[in-house]
């Protein structure tokens, strides 16, 4: 915790610009290849860390510049993963049809995985950084599996990987390491049951802050429709909150603004630092610096002041790029109301 109020921070991705990949799409195509591809991608990062920065943010992020998708590019890196014969999958419950790559053998690393990013990230910010990476039961719902045939087994074997990896990341001096899990939304027993569990080894001996990412997924029509379904009192959060609570991991990340979760339910958090979604993905519509501070002093009620962090609700990743500015800007105007507010 620092001593300034309400330190800002985004959930993981941003929109990718329109010369580096197709727009507005969650798995979209890259425009270039090889060594072009690295360096387009390098650039798109260096533009969304000065945006950040522009926009007063406290904690920046990569934007998840360089991956296709949020899962599947930590998947690009592991040995046992057939990624020439992807199979259509439901994922979340069905909710959505995805093409996801098949595990065909014992899962290990080829090597590093985002050490490229989080050097050039470190590289070029002194503000604290934030690397996201897919926590074990999301990516166990986003692959195919034909090797393992017991869920739990393969969710722990990719946390090793990921604990491989998040070691590596605060090697190469990144602050906050956050594993993303919309899945535990899905799976609310299960998530309770081994989820927390997964993650915990997934974050075993890092000594940097761990965070996790808990949401109603991205703007997308399947998860907007999905929400519909949902009712007037969003209670996902109360199965694996009290799970989280007696974890090893510091902040949580929860979907807020816009939602139907009920406000109380942050109260199951206590101990924690908890990133508070006070941007809606859902939405074009920009957030005025009222209704942000608005939320935070809704959150106030159940959160400290010292542990609440404003931040979007999910990722930004398939809306457009001037949309995302705006929000962004919308984020470090609404929490720098909510320190004369309630400071
Ligand atoms: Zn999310």
């Amino acid at each position: 915790m620092t001593s300034k109020l309400f330190t800002t921070a985004i959930a993981g991705s941003l929109p990718k610009p329109a010369w580096l990949s197709e727009t507005n799409k969650l798995w979209p195509q890259w425009k270039a290849e090889g060594a072009e591809l690295q360096q387009a991608k390098a650039d798109a990062t260096l533009l969304w860390i000065k945006a950040q920065e522009d926009a007063g943010l406290d904690v920046i992020g990569d934007g998840e510049q360089s991956r296709q998708h949020f899962v599947h590019g930590f998947l690009e890196q592991v040995e046992g993963i057939d990624f020439d014969h992807k199979v259509k999958m439901g994922i979340r419950n069905n909710r959505y049809d995805a093409m996801v790559p098949q595990v065909v053998s014992t899962l290990t690393l080829k090597g590093r995985v985002h050490a490229a990013e989080a050097q050039l990230l470190r590289a070029h910010t002194a503000k604290k950084i934030k690397f996201t990476l897919p926590g074990p039961m999301t990516i166990v719902d986003t692959v195919s599996d034909q090797f393992y045939g017991d869920k739990i087994k393969m969710a722990m074997a990719f946390a090793e990987l990921l604990n491989q990896e998040a070691l590596a990341l605060q090697a190469d001096g990144v602050d906050i390491i956050q594993f993303d899990e919309p899945a535990f939304n899905v799976y609310m027993t299960e998530a309770a049951d081994w989820g927390v569990k997964a993650l915990e080894v997934a974050a075993r001996g890092l000594t940097c802050t761990t965070a996790v990412h808990i949401c109603y997924g991205y703007g997308i029509k399947a998860n907007n429709d999905w929400k519909k379904t949902l009712g007037d009192q969003w209670r996902q959060y109360e199965e694996v909150l009290p799970a989280l609570a007696k974890s090893s991991i510091q902040q949580v990340s929860l979907e807020c603004y816009h939602s139907y979760v009920p406000p109380h339910l942050m109260a199951l958090l206590e101990g924690k630092d908890v990133m508070v979604g006070v941007i809606d993905v859902a939405s074009d519509e920009i957030e005025t610096p009222e209704q942000i501070a608005d939320t935070i002093g809704k959150a106030l009620e159940y959160v400290p002041k010292a542990r609440l962090i404003p931040c979007t609700n999910c990722g930004l990743a398939p809306m457009s790029r001037d949309i995302a500015i705006k929000k962004l800007h919308a984020l470090g105007l609404g929490a720098a109301l909510a320190r004369q507010r309630y400071a």
